[in-house]
């Protein structure tokens, strides 16, 4: 018996989540329950957060959590309890299967059948963004070696697990060389630990557009948060629509299970929503918490329902579709196909070995890391770089020299075009003269002079070797 916190959210949540529990209990699902409230209510009863501090301490003892979708109210002020309970619990991996039902749900994709696995918790959804000029404003991308090892080796567990062929890694790194760079070098690193298991990586536009045209030739693909956060909604979609999606929302302690739509509260109270959403999340913490058994029998029954025609509004098409049916009589037509298997569609199996958990995150041995210079960014409101340069030149900082400045990345000096459109926002590098690195007394020294003569320095970025290897970007065009 697991011990598992269920909310039934706002909107359609109720019935969609009566009509989940309904049928996997109906299928042995050994589970007992704690409801937790969340949402709306909680939310305009003045908590921001939409969650009281006694909710949080039962989702943590239980560590598995089924949620229904939640209204969060318009307005500002309210922070999204989806964010939250994500980085709170360290719910570091996002998993979203996006499986085509055709021809019983129509989709120009009818052999698509991927699994997107979207890193949940870092890149620039850190949320550390900052207006540094009248011009210029700044969002931090943060990409940690943690998270892309625990992300990536989720990925090819979790296709190890499921019989699963391929891994593709989406990235920019062509671009990005340091943050997409990283997560791509973790992806090779990793993929050879599995030779079992084919892998890939394409740049994410060009495999973006791939997926929309030709998802079938993809199984697992695995990438950075936003990317993953756009294309997982692409890729719902396109498999047929987003109210037949499931997710799971997985951490090294606890786990969250979801459907991928929102609260639909003009649907609400009138037995019309899909729970098929919510039930595939439930399929997967079935799945999670080491009850496959379960989860095949409830995943099967479901298949079969869908291919009988059984169906919500949603996906009712007249030809295809046989009986258009409330969210209860869905429901009550899944439980009656419990033990039945699909015949058109492909049946599931699911590994009767353990839940997949992984070993938690090791940290490594500290490389040598030496300090070699320094960006500092100004905020200079002239368009000639030269006179900048000139000012800055005159910073008296022994055993420094200013190398480069750039403007929005791209070089402006020395030589820079004279076309090249400048903001107001300035990355001026200094060195060490003599090629050997720079001491932290130096580029205090550095800001104590520019203020002195009333340069306007707004952040500095100091430059790093590890392991004698540079670990920042050049200047465009340098
Ligand atoms: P939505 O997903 O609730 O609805 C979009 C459309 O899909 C609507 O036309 C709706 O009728 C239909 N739909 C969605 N789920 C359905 C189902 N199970 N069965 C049948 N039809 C379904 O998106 P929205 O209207 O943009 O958002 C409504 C509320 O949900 C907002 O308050 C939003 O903040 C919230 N929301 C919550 C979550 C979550 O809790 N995970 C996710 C997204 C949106």
């Amino acid at each position: 018996m697991t011990r598992i916190t269920v909310a039934k959210g706002d909107g359609i949540g109720p019935e969609i989540m009566d009509a989940t529990l309904e049928i996997i209990k109906a299928a042995g699902a050994e589970i007992e329950i704690d409801e937790i409230e969340v949402g709306e209510k909680v939310y305009l009863a003045g908590n921001t957060a939409g969650i009281s501090p006694e909710s949080w301490d039962v989702i943590r003892r239980n560590k598995i959590f089924l949620k229904a979708p939640i209204t969060t109210p318009q307005g500002g002020g309210y922070k999204s309890l989806n964010v939250t309970t994500r980085k709170f619990l360290g719910l570091y991996a996002n998993v979203r299967p996006c499986m085509s039902l055709a021809p019983f749900v129509s989709t120009k994709h009818p052999e698509m059948d991927i699994v997107i696995v979207r890193e949940n918790e870092e890149d620039l959804y850190a949320g550390i963004e900052h207006q540094q000029t009248d011009e210029v404003v700044q969002c931090l991308k943060l990409i940690s070696r943690p998270g892309c090892e625990k992300i990536v080796r989720y990925a090819f567990e979790y296709a190890r697990h499921y019989g699963r062929k391929k891994v593709t890694c989406f990235t920019k790194d062509n671009i990005m060389k340091q943050t997409d760079g990283l997560f791509h070098k973790v992806f090779d690193e990793i993929a050879a630990e599995y030779t079992d298991i084919e892998n890939e990586h394409w740049i994410i536009d060009i495999g973006a557009a791939k997926m929309a045209d030709t998802p079938e030739i993809f199984d697992v693909i695995v990438m950075p948060n936003l990317y993953g956060d756009v294309l997982s909604d692409v890729a719902a979609q396109i498999a047929g629509s987003v109210g037949l999606a499931g997710s799971s929302n997985i951490g090294e302690e606890c786990a969250m299970f979801e459907a991928i739509h929102g609260s639909a509260p003009r649907r609400a109270g009138q037995n019309m929503a899909n729970p098929s959403g919510l039930l595939q999340g439930a399929i997967m913490m079935l799945n999670h918490i080491g009850q496959p058994e379960v989860a095949e029998k409830v995943q099967n029954a479901w298949l079969k329902t869908i291919e009988e025609g059984t169906h919500t509004y949603d996906i009712f098409k007249a030809g295809v579709s046989k009986q258009n049916v409330g969210t209860k009589e869905f429901a009550g037509a899944v439980i009656a196909n419990l033990g039945e298997k699909p015949t058109t569609l492909k049946s599931v199996s699911y590994a009767k070995d353990a839940a997949l958990i992984l070993p938690k995150y090791k940290k490594k041995v500290p490389a040598k890391k030496d300090l070699v210079g320094v960006d500092m960014f100004v905020h200079w409101n002239g368009t000639n770089p030269d006179e900048i340069a000139t000012k800055l030149q005159k910073l008296d900082v022994h055993g420094t020299e200013l190398t480069m400045i750039t403007n929005r990345g791209i070089k402006v000096w020395p030589e820079g075009f004279p076309e090249t459109f400048c903001t107001d926002h300035w990355r001026c590098r200094f060195k060490s003269a003599n090629g050997s690195g720079i001491s932290k007394q130096q580029i205090i020294g550095l800001l104590t002079s520019a203020e002195a003569q009333g340069i306007d320095s707004i952040k500095t970025e100091n430059l790093y070797e590890f392991d004698g290897k540079q670990s920042y970007s050049m200047g465009q065009g340098q």
